[in-house]
């Protein structure tokens, strides 16, 4: 259950968010696709530093973590507290002191809902609270090695052994822990190739990981499979699933519900249809940026993390 793992990554994580952040902001991203460094990662180590974590109980013993991270899924009871999603390394005091705010139980469970740092980069410290880390098996092949994300500029390298998970699934999983069942299942290629969705039964509450960010852009890493038509692709199958009556946690942003997974398909499938046919007539990326094809929705959508030209090139890539 504990390892010995070294914190020699986390370390250099804190030293280059401290060296190179302060050039950049993760809160206003205009330049960040514009040019060719290495600033969001890094960025992002530097807001999660700060940032505030806060509870909000959802339905029956299920709570969620709001961060600069990835949306933290927590359940609690007699069997210890299972996570779903670990956040950003730095926010790990933040994580722990909001943790520590539901109740004193261990943390005995986690699952990542896909490989990115800002989902799994408390792998390490939650492993040595208790944790077995449990993913989708392209979770651990992304950890277990250095990743480059093209998108982002920035080459991860292999995780410390703790941060790595013990127990992969190929296509589902099912686990019981505090009168709960939690239904795990992989998508088809996504945001990336390790993307998982989380159903807590019982309470009906369902862990989209990254195939859904409510009313903002979403990343989409061409780099371990993902693909504007497979987004699309996993908003659909996510409809197939959520009904009118359950609580859906987004990889990012508020917590909402099958009305905001329809608006979310709608915005993309309209993004990416207007994109394709402004490519097809023969329309340089800059063009297409130019030709605004996202106007109506950029002032809400484009503000977190992808600014509207940045998630137009990350269509345009797949169109
Ligand atoms: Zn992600």
């Amino acid at each position: 259950m504990v390892t010995t793992a070294s914190p020699e990554i986390s370390r250099r994580q804190f030293l280059v968010a401290g060296g190179l952040a302060a050039t950049t902001a993760w809160f206003a991203p205009t330049v960040l696709f514009a040019q060719s460094d290495d600033v969001l990662v890094p960025g992002a180590f530097k807001a999660a530093a700060t940032a505030a974590v806060t509870v909000q109980a959802l339905r029956r013993n299920v709570s969620v973590l709001l961060g600069a991270g990835g949306n933290i899924a927590v359940l609690t009871g007699p069997d210890g507290k299972v996570l779903v999603d670990a956040e950003i390394v730095t926010a790990r005091p933040h994580v722990s002191a909001a943790l520590a705010s539901i109740n004193a139980d261990p943390i005995r469970q986690l699952i990542n809902t896909h490989w990115h740092f800002d989902h799994t980069g408390g792998n390490e410290w939650l492993h040595e609270a208790g944790a077995s880390i449990l993913a989708q098996e392209n979770t651990r092949e992304h950890l277990s090695k250095n990743t480059r994300v093209e998108g982002w500029k920035h080459t991860f390298p292999a995780g410390p052994a703790g941060a790595i998970p013990s127990i992969v699934f190929k296509e589902e999983h099912t686990l019981h822990a505090n009168g709960t069942t939690l239904t795990l299942k992989h998508y088809l290629p996504a945001h990336t190739d390790s993307d998982i969705s989380v159903h807590f039964t019982e309470a009906d509450i369902f862990h989209t990981g990254d195939t859904f960010w409510n009313r903002d852009y979403p990343f989409i890493d061409y780099s371990t499979g993902g693909s504007i038509d497979g987004t699309i692709r996993a908003a659909e199958a996510n409809l197939a699933k959520v009904t009118d009556k359950m609580i859906v946690i987004p990889g990012h942003g508020a917590v909402g519900g099958r009305a905001d997974l329809i608006l979310f398909r709608d915005v993309l499938v309209d993004i990416r249809d207007k994109v394709a046919a402004l490519k097809k007539q023969g329309q340089s990326l800059d063009e297409v940026v130019a030709a605004k094809p996202s106007a109506r929705y950029d002032a809400e959508w484009g503000n977190l993390f992808m600014t509207p030209a940045a998630f137009i090139a990350l269509v345009y890539q797949g169109v």
